[in-house]
C-alpha cells in the first residue's frame, strides 16, 4: 500500500532540501497562479517595486518579526545567494584588518563555512569534533573562546550529521553567528542572543532562491574597496532588500510559509510537535535491534534524523521498498551512507508514524 498523505495523493518526503512543502501552500499557489490577489497577474510577473509586491515584502517580515519575536534593532532581509554565500559574506563583512573570528566545527557544514572564511581571513577553530563523526557537541564550558574575536560562528542543526544545538552557546560579548538554515521556525529562540542569524529557505522556509538573514544594526559595516555591492549586508539593509531584484517568486512562496505556520498556532506550537515527532522516531530506533542511531542523545537533531541498519546489506532494498510506500528520500547523505529521515515543519506527524510502521513491518 502506498503511504500517502490523507487529504492528498503526495507522498511523504523526507528530503533534506528543497523539501516537503506544507499541502496548504502548494494549493494556495496552485489557486493563485493566474490571478495573484485580484492582479490578472500571477505574483513572478509584477516588478518589486511595483504597486503590488511590495505587499509580500512587508507583510513577510512583519510575519517573520513575529513569529520569531524580533526586536526593532535588528534588520530582516531576504537575500539571494542560498547558505553557502553567507559562509563567505560573514567574514567578508565582519572581519576587519588582522582580526581572527572562532569557528565551531560540529558537521559537514561548519566545516565548509570554516574552509570558506579561511579562504577569506585568517580562522580560528575552536571545537572540531571531526573524529568523533560529528557525533556529539562539547560542553560549552570547554571551549577556548577568544574575548578579541569579531564573532563566533556555528551551525546550530547539523543536516547532515543529525546533530543539533539543544541551547544557545553563551559567548560573552563577542557577536554569535549561526547558521540555522535547518531549524530556523522550529523553535523559538532568543534572537538578542545573536548578532546575526541566517538561513536558507529550501527546508523550514519556503523554496531554494531566497536566504533570511536576520542581523542586529550595530553589526552592519560599510561597504569595503574591492567588495561587490550586492556582498555587503549594508546595501541589502538600507534598501531594504531591494539592492537588486529580489527572487520574488521565492520569496512570494516565504510568505506563504510564514502565513501558514502562523496558522498553525506559530512557532512554540510547532516546536512541540516537532519534539514529539522527533522522539516517537529516535524511541523506535532505540529499541529497534535493525537499527540504531549514534549521535549523542542531547544532541540529536529534530529535524534530520539519522540512523543505520545493522545489516547493511539490506540498505538498498530498505530504500526500494520505502519508496514503493510513498516514504521517498530516505537515503543518507553520500558522505555518511545510511539513512536520514528530515522531519521539518512540513512533515506531517502521520509522515513520521508511516515511517515508523514501515520500519517495524520491514524488519
Ligand atoms: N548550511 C546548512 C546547515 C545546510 O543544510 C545547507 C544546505 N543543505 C547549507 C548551509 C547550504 O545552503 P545552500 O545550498 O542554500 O547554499
Amino acid at each position: 500500500m502506498l503511504n500517502v498523505s490523507s487529504k492528498t495523493s503526495r507522498v511523504y518526503n523526507f528530503s533534506p532540501g528543497p523539501a516537503m512543502l506544507p499541502t496548504e501552500v502548494l494549493e494556495q499557489m496552485q489557486a493563485e497562479l493566474l490571478d495573484w490577489q485580484g492582479t490578472n497577474s500571477s505574483v513572478m510577473e509584477l516588478s518589486h517595486r511595483g504597486k503590488y509586491f511590495p505587499k509580500v515584502m512587508h507583510e513577510s517580515e512583519a510575519d517573520l518579526r513575529e513569529l520569531l519575536n524580533i526586536p526593532d534593532n535588528y534588520h530582516v532581509l531576504f537575500l539571494h545567494g542560498g547558505g553557502r554565500l553567507q559562509f563567505a559574506m560573514v567574514p567578508m563583512n565582519f572581519v576587519a584588518n588582522d582580526q581572527v573570528p572562532d569557528y565551531v566545527t560540529t558537521g559537514l557544514w561548519s566545516k565548509l563555512a570554516l574552509k570558506e572564511a579561511s579562504n577569506i581571513c585568517m580562522v580560528n577553530q575552536i571545537v572540531n569534533t571531526e573524529d568523533s563523526g560529528y557525533t556529539l557537541i562539547p560542553n560549552l564550558s570547554d571551549w577556548p573562546l577568544n574575548p578579541e574575536a569579531p564573532y563566533v560562528h556555528f551551525v546550530d542543526n547539523e543536516t547532515v550529521d543529525g546533530v543539533e544545538f539543544a541551547t544557545t552557546p553563551e559567548v560573552g560579548k563577542v557577536p554569535l553567528i549561526s547558521d540555522m538554515s535547518s531549524n530556523i521556525l522550529s523553535r523559538p529562540i532568543d534572537i538578542e542572543k545573536y548578532g546575526m542569524i541566517y538561513a536558507c529557505a529550501q527546508k523550514n522556509a519556503g523554496v531554494a532562491g531566497i536566504t533570511i538573514v536576520i542581523i542586529r544594526d550595530d553589526m552592519l559595516t560599510d561597504q569595503k574597496k574591492g567588495m561587490p555591492g550586492m556582498l555587503c549586508y549594508k546595501n541589502h539593509a538600507k534598501e531594504h532588500s531591494y539592492f537588486n531584484t529580489p527572487p520574488t517568486l521565492a520569496w512570494y512562496v516565504t510568505g506563504l510559509v510564514l502565513k501558514w505556520l502562523k496558522h498553525q498556532g506559530g512557532v512554540k506550537k510547532i516546536a512541540e510537535i516537532n519534539q514529539r515527532k522527533a522522539k516517537k522516531l529516535y524511541d523506535f530506533i532505540d529499541s529497534s535491534d535493525l537499527f540504531y542511531n549514534q549521535v549523542h542523545k542531547p544532541d540529536r537533531s529534530r529535524m534530520n534524523v539519522v540512523f543505520n541498519i545493522r545489516d547493511e546489506s539490506k540498505t538498498e532494498r530498505f530504500l526500494i521498498e520505502s519508496e514503493k510506500r510513498g516514504l521517498t528520500n530516505l537515503k543518507g547523505h553520500h558522505l555518511k551512507g545510511g539513512f536520514r529521515a528530515s522531519i521539518y515543519n512540513a512533515m506531517p506527524e502521520e509522515g513520521v508514524d508511516a515511517l515508523i510502521d514501515f520500519m517495524r513491518e520491514f524488519k
